[in-house]
């Protein structure tokens, strides 16, 4: 049957953190449905959206968690940092703030995530809104921190006009899938119900 021709492929749990208005929502409406307007994501709250790819003959289904506008509200978020596979650490090129609580971002994702291997969890790092004219962080000072903070990946992305946005979502499927005794706790994508049944078990929240 097309069924049991299917290959085989695996749920990955990647999630988005930054503060709001970076463009989270933006960056993983773009990569999952080529759209820019996050105007009905906000008003319907989507949590996470899933993507099927393949990455270097893996098929996986990405399943991208943003954390809808919930950033203020710790207790609310923290929950949905359990089970994460790669975290994508997410600011704004036209906004240093942003830029400078990455590291808080890290710090609380390795606090609440429950990740097993802190030396090597896979982050990749995300400028947004380069196509912005203003810029108050430089592509330089961005991959030096990136480099000092564990060698993260760095993309400058923009959700707006889709630089960058594909690569940097495979990127992170990559990361998970070099690292192997990572992929061995992956769940075959074809024992859930992905419609219904969110991998973190907070979803009720
Ligand atoms: P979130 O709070 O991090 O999820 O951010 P949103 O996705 O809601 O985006 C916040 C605002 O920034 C919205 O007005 C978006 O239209 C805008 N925005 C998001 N990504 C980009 C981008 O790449 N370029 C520009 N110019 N604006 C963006």
């Amino acid at each position: 049957t097309v069924a049991t021709m299917a290959a085989k492929s695996s749920l990955l749990k990647v999630i988005l953190l930054g503060d709001g208005g970076v463009g989270k929502s933006s960056l993983m409406n773009r990569y999952v449905t080529n759209k820019f307007d996050t105007h009905l994501f906000h008003t319907i709250g989507v949590e996470f959206l899933n993507k099927d790819l393949e990455v270097d003959g893996h098929f996986v289904t990405m399943q991208i968690w943003d954390t809808a506008g919930q950033e203020r509200f710790r207790s609310l978020r923290t929950p949905f940092y359990r089970g994460s596979d790669c975290c994508l650490l997410t600011f704004s090129v036209d906004d240093s703030q942003s830029f400078q609580n990455i590291s808080n971002w890290k710090k609380e994702f390795m606090y609440y995530a429950d990740v097993k291997e802190p030396e090597s969890f896979p982050f990749v790092v995300l400028g947004n809104k380069v196509d912005v004219a203003e810029r108050q962080v430089s592509s330089e000072e961005a991959q030096t921190w990136c480099r000092e903070n564990g060698n993260h990946p760095y993309f400058e992305t923009s959700a707006k006009n889709s630089t960058n946005v594909a690569v940097a979502f495979e990127e992170a499927v990559r990361r998970v899938l070099a690292t192997e005794d990572r992929t061995d706790h992956l769940i075959p994508t074809d024992t859930i119900n992905l419609h219904r049944k969110p991998k973190s078990s907070s979803s009720c929240c």
